[in-house]
């Protein structure tokens, strides 16, 4: 059920006239973390002794079902599930199906981020209910590097999954975080791997989010250094290319294929920012880069009626701020936004 005041787009299809914020940005994509675990403890992500929040905590899956749809309802026309891991929450594919079902009805996209561990068994049951396009993160090419990243993970998993998800016919992304002194010197065969299989491949500096054991400004790494070492190498020409997220792309001449590259700490990011965040417990935050959030599971379980959902939803939307404020504390030494990565998913 859409909005009263529908819009039709060029295609002809339906959609409810989008939330737009105080900055006159229209808000047409959600991000939903289903869960904040994960198999994996990327070093740049969590800390190896992770606390997760109790089960009971969680939204079922009919109830982040309905905060979707809702969504939907509100002119959101792009879903992308993420986490945590999405794939290891249980019984993932019930929403994953149901969502589905409003694909050309509301909903354009929907789509997944997804480390890969379990892409494997998923890869064609995603293609069956209506997911085309998926990102899956991969930030090298060696299984013993990728067990020191990821601590948990197993590089020939992660492959199987995407060979998988090849065959389903899944178009895949990968997203790479430029570590420094970690994977900066493989960036070359990322991008000729990534290519050479028809990826796009995304790179993005690392967020000061959550307390992690290491110290974020040894990793970080800038986009604007990474870009001009591969200069050295291949021709990249900017191009015009959009996803709906904040990545600027070029082409790479040499392998035909495209590279994205994602600055968030540069406030051009949020200029065109068209997303919030819902979080597993039904938490909304409106910006990645500020604490600010709204709780949308009040509003959803108070009642059955939509009405006090729709109404807690717009509220939130006109706390959308302009843009994040991501500083390291450097007094206290932590991260300005204390939560970790994996409860807003990125
Ligand atoms: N587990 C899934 C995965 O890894 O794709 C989905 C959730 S993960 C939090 C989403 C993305 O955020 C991944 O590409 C990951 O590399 C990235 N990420 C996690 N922590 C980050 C940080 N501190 N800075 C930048 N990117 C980060
Ligand atoms: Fe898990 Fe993704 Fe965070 Fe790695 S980046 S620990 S795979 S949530």
């Amino acid at each position: 059920m859409l909005n009263a005041v529908d819009i039709q787009d060029q295609e002809g299809r339906e959609h409810a006239a989008p939330m737009i914020d105080p900055f006159g940005r229209a808000v047409t994509y959600l991000r939903v973390s289903v869960t904040d675990r994960c198999d994996f403890r990327c070093t740049y992500c969590m800390a190896e002794n992770m606390t997760f929040l109790p089960k009971k905590d969680l939204l079922t899956l009919e109830e982040l079902d309905r905060l979707c749809s809702a969504f939907i309802a509100k002119g959101v026309r792009k879903i992308r599930l993420t986490g945590g891991e999405p794939l290891v929450r249980k019984n993932i594919m019930y929403l994953v199906r149901q969502l589905g079902k409003q694909i050309g009805s509301g909903l354009d996209e929907l789509t997944i981020t997804t480390n890969g561990s379990q892409l494997a068994r998923h890869a064609q049951e995603l293609y069956d209910c209506g997911v085309r396009r998926i990102n899956v993160s991969l930030d090298t090419l060696d299984p013993d590097k990728f067990r020191r990243i990821t601590r948990w993970g197993d590089f020939a998993k992660v492959m199987e999954g995407i060979d998988a998800a090849e065959k389903a016919g899944l178009k895949i992304k990968l997203n790479a975080v430029a570590l420094k002194d970690f994977n900066e010197a493989e960036m070359p065969a990322m991008l000729r791997f990534a290519h050479g299989r028809g990826m796009d491949l995304t790179v993005i500096e690392t967020m000061p989010m959550g307390e992690i054991e290491e110290d974020r400004t040894d990793q970080y790494l800038p986009l604007s250094k990474l870009r001009a070492d591969l200069e050295a190498q291949f021709t990249l020409t900017d191009i015009d290319y959009q996803t709906g997220g904040p990545a600027r792309y070029v082409r790479v001449a040499e392998t035909g294929g495209r590279l994205g590259f994602i600055t968030p700490l540069t406030h051009n990011f949020c200029e065109s920012c068209n997303r919030v965040r819902l979080t597993c417990t039904g938490t909304l935050y409106m910006c990645l880069g500020q604490n600010d959030a709204a709780d949308l599971r009040a509003a959803l379980r108070a009642t059955e009626d939509d009405g006090l959902l729709h109404a807690a939803i717009d509220e939130a939307i006109t706390r959308k701020p302009k843009g994040h404020d991501f500083i390291i504390d450097r007094t206290h030494n932590r991260p300005a936004v204390a939560r970790h990565m994996n409860v807003t998913g990125g």
